[in-house]
């Protein structure tokens, strides 16, 4: 087979400013520890998210020197408000200013002390805005999500048998909503089945439990459906998308993932009444219907990057461009999350640095190394993240211990991942001197975006 090429050319570029490793260690010193707290000019390569840090394409840049700025009915709301429903087949769309905005609105509606939402597994904002409303978040992976380097097709579903048993359980008076996170993102970037969603949907009906979509890498979790579920090698793309939305009542998506804008998102539902009252809270915290936190140009943007998305050529060379680095790693003995996810590399840090206790934080503690061995900026999805402590101030650490490797879209190429490989494989032969990091500050929720850390002694 033939290398598989960037199927784009590149019109406009940004530089990459060069630091030695001295002035690294001095930067990450400065930084307390936490690549969150690192400038971006000071970062060479930089994998720290793929939110928000897509190259958009030329035919975006036009759309945006289209937008309409009106206050209300833009023609560009119209656009964006099409190309949403074509693709998920729901008749409402309401823009957001990204995804945590959507999850804020739905979730103070639907939440609330003794409320349960279920999910494969949430998002950190996610959860942290089901938290604020006083409810709690269960996950429920499946088996083979929870083994990092065992090998399966779609580790990112949820475990159906434990769905049922939880919701007789809980009772359906307190769940208002399960949600399915596409690809689940915590959980490795992984895909989810046709099938389970199809199982989980049926679930959700037979209890009268409203079942959405996490939506944010939709089009990656459908491409690997075409890949490995069968039945869709021959289906395009956009109908995958349309029978895998057609099982859910709505999604929440943060546009600044699968629709390559740099910053956006909406809720797309069928219920008009939910719809009205998700409205009314828009008003108050966004902005009118037909904007939402966004410009008129953000809403062109988007309604583009959602199109461009499903192109099977782009979809071939995103989800191949993981699996690349992915070998590359596996080859080294590098411990990788298997196989390779939608749109990140995730390094198994407990196998990775067996020698640093959970609660010295082994994920931070690689990320740091990563950083000044390299430049590279990747993060912690860990105990730093998801770690809480329980009545005694003990740690009660994260089933898994990962450092994400988020490829930003359209913006790396083949070089600086061959680059990338080379810095992670060096990382890990002088893993045995990787100390741990121990928390100096940290804040009650998401605590890993500025918490401040120092080396264990
Ligand atoms: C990024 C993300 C969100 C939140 O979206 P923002 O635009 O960052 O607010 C929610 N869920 C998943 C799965 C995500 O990846």
């Amino acid at each position: 087979m033939r290398t598989i090429i960037e199927p784009f050319k590149i019109k406009s570029v940004e530089p990459i400013y060069f630091n030695t490793r001295e002035e690294r260690e001095t930067i990450l010193s400065n930084a307390f520890y936490n690549p969150f707290l690192i400038k971006a000019n000071d970062v060479l390569i930089d994998l720290l998210t793929d939110s928000g840090t897509s190259a958009m394409s030329s035919n975006q840049w036009a759309g945006i020197m289209k937008g309409d700025e009106s206050y209300a009915g833009s023609p560009s709301f119209f656009r964006f408000e099409k190309v949403i429903k074509e693709i998920t087949g729901y008749p409402i769309a309401i823009p957001t200013h990204q995804g945590r905005a959507a999850e804020k609105i739905l979730f103070s509606i639907l939440g609330g002390a003794g409320k349960y939402f279920i999910s494969n597994t949430l998002f950190d904002t996610t959860r942290a805005n089901i938290e604020f409303s006083g409810a709690a978040g269960i996950d429920l992976p499946c088996e083979e999500g929870k083994h990092p380097s065992i090998p399966a097709p779609f580790k990112g579903n949820m475990d159906v048998a434990t769905l049922k048993r939880t919701i007789a359980e809980i009772g359906v008076a307190n769940i208002p909503m399960v949600i399915m996170t596409v690809t689940n993102n915590s959980g490795g970037g992984q895909p989810v089945s046709m099938q389970n969603i199809k199982e989980v949907s049926a679930v959700c009906k037979e209890n009268n439990i409203p079942f959405f979509i996490d939506a944010c890498r939709f089009a990656e979790n459908c491409y690997f459906i075409k890949l490995r579920e069968a039945g869709y090698a021959n289906i395009p793309v956009p109908q995958i998308a349309a029978e895998l939305f057609s099982y859910a009542d709505g999604c929440t998506m943060s546009a600044k993932k699968d629709a390559f804008a740099n910053i956006g998102g909406f809720l797309a539902m069928k219920d008009l009444e939910l719809a009205n009252s998700c409205r009314n809270l828009l008003i108050i915290t966004e902005g009118f219907t037909t904007y939402g936190g966004l410009a008129g140009r953000d809403l062109e943007a988007i309604a583009i990057g959602l199109q461009e998305v499903m192109d099977e050529n782009y979809l071939q060379y995103r989800i191949r461009s993981i699996e690349y680095l992915t070998h590359k790693l596996i080859a080294a003995g590098v411990p990788v999350m298997q196989p390779a996810g939608g749109h990140a590399v995730y390094l198994d840090a407990k196998a990775f640095l067996p020698h640093i206790p959970v609660h010295q934080y082994p994920g931070q503690a690689l990320a740091c190394a990563l950083y000044t061995e390299g430049g590279i900026r990747s993060v912690e999805i860990g105990s730093l993240m998801f770690g809480k402590y329980d009545n005694n101030n003990q740690l009660v650490p994260a089933a898994l211990e990962l450092v994400r490797l988020a490829i930003p879209r359209r913006a790396y190429t083949q070089s600086h991942i061959d680059y990338v490989a080379e810095v992670i494989t060096e990382v890990f032969e002088k893993r045995n001197h990787i100390g741990g990091l121990e928390i100096i500050e940290e804040t009650p929720l998401l605590r890993h975006f500025t918490a401040k850390l120092k080396p264990v002694k």
